[in-house]
């Protein structure tokens, strides 16, 4: 049999890989979401006003004479209104994080990617520059004409526009991050003074124009291709998890019909096939094609829809929050909220309370005091006058509070132990005071070897403000 020669079966090989190849890197379609309003829609507002009043007055409040809110790095404190952290308190950060961690799946099992759809920053700031591209170049119908049409000197002041006013509040959204690592006052007159260092040029400029770029530019994508956990919610969802779901039982047959029209005798359902759902949506789905991991949660469409329904004299809901059960079982509001409180729920409301409760009662029984004791190595033991032994140590005594303090030392644990250097140390607020002490004992008092002794260190102005530190006592 003749061999197919190489030419023919270069001819028959398929064209799959380069046809595959190029299905996998879709050109992005610009999306023009269509302002919508509703009850939602008002929520979402609400929370843009909530996290940004928070994040952008947050970093002006001030706290006895200082900053309230200061993460400084450089100074290895955190303030938190009356409250000072040092690195020795990570465990709070580990416990604010576990708190993070367990409340996002705990909102995330009972009612989707509530996160994402109302307080995450990418959605906050994409509503607010959105807002600021519809007051400037109008609705989708308009933002549509003005990007189709030509060249014009209104299409290029429009756009200017548009830029400059997303530049302005992504620089200044670039400041007050950065104002919460560096008191904000100082920043503000070291910018306009033309003095701001390098490292806060650099963040300012840096999360200013992750700004700009995420939120007026990259959108909808820095959901579907860049957030892990869009990648991984679904797996936190179950069937009782409230999701937005379009419901084709109602909906379907759809189709265009004029007011009033005797659905009945079109064979019709409620779904109007306005696209309204879609239009508004900030992703660009369509909500009834089911579940897709693309839709952030936002409810845009479900406000859509509704003013659709009230339009057309339909009971609301066409597209609601719902859960998968509910759609199959035909459960009622009641029924559907009741199979909120299921056991993985319950388990994850405990855990979370008990982390709350334990970080709470800790801050709040928390000593402002902390206290290293270092033994000094160059010198073990040492005899000294009148033969008693001598040892040296080195207390590091940390004033967690804003007040300066007066702190007695005592130490015991060994007959005779008695210091022989100042019993009282000033340590100045919020800082660290490094204090040489010397321990000596009477000549015989205890055996040769290593002793356990145990320092006091105690606020003269707070019985309460004392810490207990171990060490040992050699003789020789
Ligand atoms: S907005 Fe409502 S009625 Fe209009 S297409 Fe979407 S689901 Fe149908
Ligand atoms: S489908 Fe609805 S809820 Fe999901 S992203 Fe689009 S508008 Fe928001």
């Amino acid at each position: 049999m003749a061999r197919p020669s190489l030419k023919v079966l270069e001819k028959e090989k398929p064209k799959t890989d380069l046809a595959t190849e190029q299905s996998l890197y879709e050109v992005r379609k610009k999306i023009y979401p269509r302002a919508v309003h509703g009850w939602f829609a008002a929520w979402r507002w609400a929370l843009v006003w909530a996290t940004q009043l928070v994040f952008y007055g947050g970093a002006w409040l001030e706290w006895n004479g200082r900053q309230a809110v200061l993460f400084d790095i450089a100074q290895r404190k955190f303030y938190i209104f009356g409250l000072v952290f040092w690195p020795q308190d990570f465990i709070y950060l580990t416990a604010l994080l576990v708190v993070s961690a367990l409340s996002l799946f705990l909102f995330t099992a009972v009612a989707g990617r509530l996160w994402c759809g109302y307080a995450c920053p990418q959605t906050v700031y994409t509503e607010i520059f959105m807002w600021v591209e519809k007051l400037i170049e109008g609705d989708r119908a308009q933002r549509i004409r003005l990007d189709r049409g030509g060249l014009s000197a209104r299409k290029l002041g429009l756009k200017a526009g548009k830029h400059a006013a997303w530049l302005a509040i992504a620089l200044w959204t670039g400041f007050t991050f950065v104002g919460y690592f560096t008191p904000i006052r100082g920043l503000w007159h070291d910018v306009w003074s033309a003095n701001a260092g390098a490292w806060s040029t650099f963040w300012i400029l840096f999360y200013g124009f992750a700004t700009y770029g995420n939120a007026g530019w990259m959108r909808e994508q820095v959901c579907k291709y860049m957030c892990p956990y869009a990648r991984f919610q679904s797996a936190m969802f179950d069937p009782d998890t409230l999701i937005i779901t379009y419901d084709p039982q109602r909906g379907e047959p759809r189709g265009p019909r004029a007011r009033g029209a005797d659905l009945k005798q079109l064979e019709l359902g409620d779904c109007v096939d306005c696209g309204i759902c879609v239009q508004v949506c900030p992703t660009g789905i369509d909500i009834r094609k089911g579940l897709q991991y693309e839709c952030i949660g936002c409810a845009a469409c479900i406000d859509g829809c509704n003013q659709v329904m009230d339009k057309m004299g339909y009971a609301r809901g066409l597209i609601r929050y719902s859960t998968e059960h509910a759609m199959q079982r035909g459960l009622d509001r009641a029924q559907t909220l009741k199979r909120a409180f299921r056991p993985r729920v319950l388990v994850y409301s405990a855990i979370l309370w008990i982390v709350i409760v334990a970080a709470a009662a800790s801050i709040w029984l928390r000593v402002p005091l902390k206290v290293d004791v270092i033994r000094d190595r160059a010198a073990i033991a040492r005899e000294v006058e009148g033969g008693r032994i001598e040892n040296v140590y080195r207390l590091q005594i940390m004033n967690t509070t804003e007040k300066p303090r007066r702190f007695a030392l005592a130490a015991e644990g060994l007959p005779t132990l008695a210091l022989a250097s100042p019993a009282e140390v000033d340590v100045p607020g919020a800082s660290t005071s490094e204090v040489p002490v010397r321990l000596r004992i009477d000549p015989g008092a205890a055996a040769p070897g290593t002793h356990r002794i145990e320092f006091e260190v105690r606020a003269l102005d707070e019985r309460d403000v004392k810490v207990e530190e171990k060490s040992v006592f050699i003789v020789r």
